[in-house]
């Protein structure tokens, strides 16, 4: 399909319903299809395997991303645990040096026990992945921007470094979401999602995406994804593509709206830190431009001394404190001890996600309202 990704949001993958004409894909609430006589079934077998909702956002997300194959899961690390089922005892690969806490805890604590292992890298360093490639890495697995420290890794060039090896280049694009950023096209094997997050957009469904191009790869994953079992149910399915719909409308004012904090944030001289590749002063903002069609919402910073980030936390009136991100009511998350908890505290420190880091999803709520709320918070944190 040509249509352009606003349009794509809407009338991607399968759209609406051939039978009876109905705008919306059917919930196929069901585990299993009657077949016809032996061997013979009218392409669906049981839900596992495959399931009509969860097919037409399985193709929805493909369109998206400018992949050929998608594949829907239960949640952002059943479909992280999937990839890296495609490795194997021996193998190795090269992660970013900040990244989402769980993908930390599932290599750290499960993959490693299967004879998996990993390095951290800053993958915004190149020199430091070419360094770190040797005959046992397989894959480069690329947050950008990372999270919770917002650094924007090249994806191209990180890609040219992986083809140039023979490795996967594989890269999670929660943060940026196919509106803002389409990995695929800039050279990566897999994109991964917490579909969670923006995609879902309401904080109201836990899913999780992969987006692949070569056929090889997708079968391998289909295989994995049936064999594993973490699919998306279909009533979840359902809301995904719901969710989807207004993808573009509530990225444009996310960015505005984060956008406008940063830059007040940083006028205001509250905050020692910030990182927030939207703004001219930060290490990622040309990287960031180049790649992507905006800065997405996240917006992490650490407070003048002057101020308690635990009081300033108490404070808050309509930013919520709360797990997750990417919804449409703005969040704060204290990286530390939510989020990265699962990150050891020296390695935490050694990338910079220290205690007094606060980490911010900027909501679309009216602007003025989130401002005035983080300020009284502030105000009142002074220590
Ligand atoms: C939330 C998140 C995940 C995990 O997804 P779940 O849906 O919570 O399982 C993975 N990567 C990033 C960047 C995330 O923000």
């Amino acid at each position: 399909m040509s249509y352009k990704i606003d349009s794509l949001l809407i009338h991607g993958g399968i759209d609406g319903d051939e039978t009876t004409g109905a705008v919306n894909v059917p919930i196929y609430q069901t585990s299993t299809y009657k077949q016809d006589g032996l061997g013979e079934n009218r392409g669906w077998e049981y839900s596992r395997t495959g399931n009509p909702t969860r097919a037409a956002l399985e193709k929805l997300i493909a369109d998206l991303e400018h992949g050929k194959y998608g594949l829907a899961f239960a949640s952002g690390l059943a479909a992280i645990n999937t990839v890296l089922s495609l490795f194997k005892e021996g193998d190795k690969l090269i992660v970013s040096d900040n990244i989402y806490g769980g993908t930390f805890r599932i290599l750290d604590n499960v993959f490693k026990n299967f004879g998996i292992t990993y390095e951290i890298v800053d993958t915004s360093d190149l020199d430091a992945v070419q360094k770190a490639i040797s005959d046992e890495v397989k894959a480069i697995y690329v947050e950008s921007p990372a999270n919770p420290l917002l650094t924007v890794t090249d994806i191209a060039a990180v890609a040219e470094i992986s083809k140039k090896n023979d490795k996967l280049l594989i890269v999670d694009n929660t943060f940026m979401t196919p509106y803002l950023q389409r990995p695929i096209e800039l050279g990566a094997d897999i994109v991964i999602h917490s579909g969670t997050k923006y995609l879902g957009g309401h904080s109201d469904t836990i899913s999780g995406f992969v987006v692949v191009d070569n056929k090889e790869i997708a079968d391998r994953l289909y295989y994995l994804q049936n064999a594993i079992g973490g699919v998306l149910a279909p009533f979840d399915s359902f809301l995904m593509i719901r969710g989807i719909k207004t993808l573009g409308v509530r990225m444009d004012r996310h960015v505005e709206n984060a956008v406008k904090i940063a830059n007040w944030l940083k006028e205001s001289g509250y905050a020692e830190k910030i990182y927030f590749p939207g703004l001219e002063s930060d290490p990622g903002f040309e990287t960031q431009k180049k790649q992507a069609d905006g800065p997405g919402a996240m917006i992490s910073f650490v407070l003048d001394k002057k101020y308690d980030y635990k009081k300033f936390f108490k404070s808050l009136k309509l930013v919520t404190l709360a797990e997750s991100l990417g919804g449409v009511e703005s969040l704060v998350c204290h990286p530390a001890s939510m989020t990265h908890a699962a990150i050891p505290k020296e390695i935490r420190e050694e990338v910079g996600i220290v205690d007094e880091l606060i980490r911010l999803s900027v909501g679309i709520e009216n602007v003025q309202d989130i401002i005035d709320d983080l300020k009284a918070a502030i105000e009142n944190s002074k220590a």
